[in-house]
């Protein structure tokens, strides 16, 4: 994936992120998050149903960074099992690591594979995935 084509994802989902609001529905697990190295503050309410992903939301005040890496995460996670979001997930921050990681897995999140040379940046685009963590605690894996 090339450096334009990464800049247009990021643009893309914070112009326009997806799933963003918060809706009234107790079938779904909430994870607050947030960054006190910047403004980030995230509310993420998964929905797990019979082993998958079948929605997520998030609402919250974020920079550009935090808000589009939020919007992906929602977007490649929906649909996946626990252990594909899983291992997605140990992927992501393989690559925030520097360490090997496999970029087809990562689908869109691969627009942050630079993000490293920005260590401050790092948390930005790892708190959505905090939450994701805080998600699966509270879903009983470890
Ligand atoms: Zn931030």
């Amino acid at each position: 994936m090339d450096q334009n084509t990464k800049r247009s994802i990021i643009l893309d989902h914070y112009s326009n992120p997806r799933n963003r609001g918060l809706i009234e529905d107790d079938t779904y697990i909430k994870a607050d998050t947030n960054n006190e190295s910047c403004i980030d503050e995230i509310h993420l309410m998964v929905k797990i149903d019979n082993n998958k992903i079948v929605d997520a939301r998030f609402d919250g005040e974020a920079c550009a960074i935090c808000t589009s890496s939020t919007s992906i995460m929602i977007d490649t996670l929906i649909g996946k099992t626990i252990e594909e979001a899983i291992e997605i997930y140990k992927n992501f921050n393989q690559m925030l690591n520097e360490e090997e990681y496999d970029e087809e897995l990562l689908e869109q999140a691969v627009a942050y594979d630079d993000i490293y040379k920005q260590p401050n940046r790092k948390k930005c685009a790892l708190l959505p995935w905090w939450g994701f963590e805080k998600v699966m605690k509270e879903y009983g894996i470890k």
